[in-house]
């Protein structure tokens, strides 16, 4: 037997019509509801097992469009980044850019995907208004990456998910609904744009899989400068393909298409949805059908477009215009030599290599030039654990505050390296190097940390003698108190401590001065 609250309850009382619900009042006054199960009647959303499927759009970081030479960059004035060949005047003829190429293999490279020798493009025929030509120019038979796979991690367990393939094809023009009342608006900016659609098998199992999967693609693709993952602009969309199966069935489920997900969070709430709502249709005796939903991310929930399009609807054929486009096994080794560390093996480095924890490996893999500022700055420390501390929470509080990339960083990695060198020789102390000497570090960073210190009298302190007569001086000021601790109140060693340090203006090592403190209490 189960309890839930009232409204779940209801929702799930309406879902699963073949539970009972008990109401009963409890002595407080609160009414009860119980949500009955036996043995043979077991809740039926634990019966089924969620199957997915991500296809994602990726918009290429090209100067150029895919065939023609007009610009890519997103926005611009409606209908101005134009020319014949995008919007298929007769005549023209596309040619094909070998940046997009570039990115392509790069992104087949980083998960672990074959690639295409031999580069067929065909036509996908559909009719609508921010389709100029009537057809999309994409790959069908030949994508230029297939069968490769990227792992994810979720609850602390690694996944991989398999890669079907990944194909280049160009973008469509944007269609406009909401701006006049009565018509539809057009740009064709963004039609014949670069695009690598990323498909992959059907290996995603929840929707905490899926928030995972796209957060590494993305992260992936601005890694590698092939996207700039901006979702909320479109340049990365993502479609989640989802159905339902018994758990332990060997035959997936009939699956729909959930389009226009605008965020990984809006990914992760659409597939909750869609998931509970498959079950309750096949719960309720029906059918899933194939078709294609939307999500409304108001409200939380999916409803039908349109039923779902077979290959035969789209008139495939190959594009008599472009010629194949050989890739060559020395090009790729070419690319594959230019390959940064990708974050997934930086981040097992930082953790084997560097002893860090996962936790700051995470943080510091988000990003590939964060990744790089670590790598650099212990190129001059061997003191990763403050090495990360530093990166992690010092510049990037400073870089949050100014708003502004890790480019913009003022400090060098020498003189930061040198600031923790400093702390680890007690030349200064964290403190001190943390609310003075960086300060300080990041308004003159042409000065080494060292000769700023001494400039500001931030060098530590560590002469007994010097330290000695400041604890003298203390005692002797405070005579009361000194008779107090004799008395036995030992606790005011840390109010002695408190005004050393103060009277050395934070500098005196406290560890000497502790030293030094209980001596001369001790001799009194
Ligand atoms: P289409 O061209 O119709 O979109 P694809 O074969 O390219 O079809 O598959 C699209 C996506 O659907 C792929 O990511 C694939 O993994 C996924 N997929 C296929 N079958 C299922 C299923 N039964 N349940 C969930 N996802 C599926
Ligand atoms: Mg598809």
């Amino acid at each position: 037997m189960a309890c839930y609250v009232a409204g779940d309850c209801f929702r799930l009382s309406s879902l699963f019509h073949h539970f009972k619900i008990k109401q009963s009042l409890r002595n407080d006054g609160i009414v009860l509801y119980q949500y009955l199960q036996n043995e043979t009647n077991i809740l039926p959303y634990h019966n089924y097992q969620p199957v997915i499927g991500l296809e994602v759009h990726a918009q290429l970081l090209t100067e150029s469009k895919i065939f023609s030479p007009e610009i890519a960059a997103y926005g611009g004035e409606p209908n101005t980044h134009l020319g014949p060949i995008s919007v298929g005047h007769p005549g023209t003829l596309p040619f094909f850019n070998k940046k997009a190429l570039e990115l392509a293999v790069k992104m087949g490279l980083a998960t672990h995907c074959q690639i295409q020798e031999r580069n067929e493009f065909s036509r996908k025929h559909y009719f609508y208004a921010d389709l100029p030509k009537g057809y999309q120019i994409t790959q069908m038979d030949t994508p230029i990456c297939y069968s490769g796979h990227l792992d994810i991690e979720v609850n602390g367990e690694t996944k991989r998910i398999r890669i079907n393939r990944i194909h280049l094809e160009e973008d469509a023009g944007k269609s406009t609904h909401d701006i006049d009342p009565n018509n539809t608006l057009v740009d064709l900016n963004r039609a014949g744009t670069p695009l690598i659609e990323i498909v992959t098998e059907p290996d995603i199992r929840s929707a905490d899989e899926a928030y995972a999967y796209l957060a590494e693609i993305r992260k992936l693709l601005r890694w590698l400068g092939i996207c700039d993952g901006n979702m909320e602009e479109g340049s990365l969309r993502c479609d989640a393909n989802v159905s339902v199966m018994l758990k332990g069935a060997t035959q997936y489920g009939q699956r729909a298409e959930v389009k226009n997900l605008n965020s990984v969070r809006n990914l992760k709430r659409a597939i909750e949805h869609e998931v509970m709502r498959q079950i309750e249709v096949i719960d309720g005796g029906g059918k899933v059908i194939q078709e294609t939903r939307s999500f409304d991310a108001d409200n939380g929930t999916t409803f039908s477009l349109r039923s779902k399009e077979d290959a035969d609807d789209y008139r495939y054929f190959p594009e008599p215009d472009l010629p194949p486009v050989l890739v060559s096994q020395s090009y790729i080794d070419g690319i594959n030599s230019t390959l940064p560390a990708l974050p997934q093996e930086l981040y097992k480095k930082f953790i084997n290599e560097h002893g860090l924890p996962a936790s700051d490996a995470k943080i510091l893999t988000e990003e590939r030039d964060i990744a790089l500022f670590y790598v650099n700055l212990t190129g001059f420390t061997n003191n990763y654990k403050a090495a990360a501390n530093w990166v992690i929470h010092n510049v990037q509080a400073y870089l949050n505050e100014k708003g502004v990339e890790i480019a913009k960083f003022p400090i060098t990695f020498e003189h930061l390296a040198g600031l923790i060198n400093m702390i680890d020789d007690g030349a200064v102390s964290y403190t001190i190097a943390n609310q003075q000497l960086f300060p300080a570090m990041l308004l003159q960073p042409q000065k080494a940390p060292r000769v700023l210190a001494e400039e500001l009298n931030l060098i530590q302190q560590r002469d007994v003698a010097v330290i000695g007569s400041i604890v003298q001086q203390i005692l002797d000021n405070n005579p009361n108190e000194v008779a107090r601790f004799h008395n036995g109140e030992l606790k005011l060693q840390g109010f002695f401590m408190g005004l050393v340090m103060k009277a050395s203006k934070g500098i005196a090592d406290p560890k000497a001065a502790t030293q030094v403190l209980i001596e001369k209490l001790n001799q009194k």
